[in-house]
């Protein structure tokens, strides 16, 4: 008798498939506007000139096995990146260890504070949100609540607040640093600062997930706004999940690294400690070969200054895009309001199709989406925004 007789028949990540049927597709036509990673103008990856850079910099480094907490001169780096001017910083509050990419660190972020006898029982992540959070929190022992994060193409900042003002201070809440994925729909500064308050008031833990630092605006310091505003101007210890897949478009490096901002430095050496062995017994340690890249381009002042430069260009391209797309969507006189597009923040923009609207358009059009309608923006460029948004109006009609 096999030991996998009741094992369950799960449902895979949905957009994974979006990418396996887009390219078995042969039709010319064909956008993959699912899975969200850049694309250049060609509608090709791109290789960011600072990490061509950054390789031929470290074209010699080896292939060893780099510490449990990772590569130091890159935490350093990271940790100057973000929170360099911070009192935290300044004063040894921070522990980190690399991760493996913005979902490994939100795994050793789950586990530390499972393990560092938080009492956190609770984790409340958006609705809609993307769908690891879930996944993760919930594997790991965690109740995972929602709080309603979208109403009527915007964020539906009151429901959001009743829940949040009803959680309890064993509860720790994810939140987008910027950028939120999928909605596009970031808080407003003033809505910042009363979410904060809720969450100082209420002795909530906040986890910042922050996949798209630099990627959303072209500089870190305006995406990293909201990080900042909880650590250093109210003093509140958090969790950051930072991710350098999009801002270095190392995606398949699994560049990422975990921190908790602590009170004091022995409680932030404790963390570490903590950090170090969730990682030793997840992952052991994490890779080297992109963390080698991104402490070349972190660490290296011409290569960090083609990094900024690299941001802003992708940034720009992406709000082209949705402007372009809006601007011919006005132009063919579609049906319905279309200025959340060039409202939404980061890559992907939610056109609220129906479900048979997104399979009609893949089906008859050879677009590619995710089933909610989400669609990354880098996959359209001038050579096929023409003809999506022909085919985009005819579905709507
Ligand atoms: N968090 C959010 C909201 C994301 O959108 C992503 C990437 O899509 C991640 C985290 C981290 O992804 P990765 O593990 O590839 O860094």
């Amino acid at each position: 008798i096999s030991a996998f007789q009741e094992t369950p028949l799960l449902l895979s990540d949905g957009i994974f498939d979006v990418t396996r049927r887009y390219n078995a597709d042969t039709n010319p036509n064909k956008a993959n506007l699912g899975q969200g990673s850049y694309r250049h103008d060609n509608g090709e990856t791109w290789i960011l000139p600072s990490v061509r850079m950054a390789k031929e910099a470290i074209a010699d480094c080896d292939h060893e096995y780099l510490a449990v907490a990772g590569l130091k001169s890159l935490r350093d780096e990271v940790e100057k990146l973000v929170l360099g001017n911070t009192a935290a910083f300044k004063e040894g509050r921070v522990a980190s260890v690399q991760s493996l990419s913005g979902s490994g660190a939100l795994m050793l972020a789950g586990l530390t504070l499972k393990t560092s006898n938080t009492n956190i029982k609770t984790i409340y992540i958006t609705d809609p949100t993307w769908p690891p959070h879930d996944l993760i929190f919930r594997s790991q022992g965690f109740e995972v609540r929602t709080l309603p994060y979208y109403k009527d193409h915007s964020f539906d900042f009151e429901a959001y607040m009743d829940v949040l003002k009803q959680a309890e201070s064993t509860s720790a809440v994810v939140l987008h640093a910027c950028a939120h994925n999928p909605t596009g729909c970031d808080p407003t500064r003033d809505q910042w600062r009363q979410i904060a308050s809720v969450i100082r008031e209420r002795g909530i833990f906040p986890i910042f997930d922050a996949a798209y630092l630099g990627f959303n605006t072209g500089s870190v310091d305006e995406d990293a706004w909201a990080i900042r505003y909880f650590i250093d101007d109210l003093g509140l210890e958090a969790g950051l999940c930072l991710s350098f897949a999009k801002s270095m478009g190392l995606y398949g490096e699994r560049v990422g690294l975990v921190a908790f901002v602590t009170q004091t430095p022995d409680t932030a050496r404790a963390v570490f400690t903590v950090l170090e062995v969730a990682q030793r017994g997840t992952v052991s340690t994490p890779p080297a070969y992109g963390a080698h890249i991104a402490n070349a381009i972190l660490g290296t002042r011409t290569i960090a200054e083609q990094w900024e430069r690299d941001l802003i260009t992708m940034s720009s391209r992406i709000r082209g895009m949705k402007q372009k797309l809006y601007d011919e969507l006005v132009r063919l006189q579609t049906p319905g309001d279309w200025s959340h597009i060039v409202k939404a923040t980061g890559m992907f923009a939610y056109l609220g199709l129906t479900l048979a609207q997104v399979e009609y358009l893949e089906a008859k059009h050879h677009i590619y989406m995710a089933k909610t309608s989400r669609i990354s923006v880098a996959g359209l460029n001038d050579s096929n925004i023409g003809y999506f948004a022909r085919v985009l109006d005819q579905t709507v009609r």
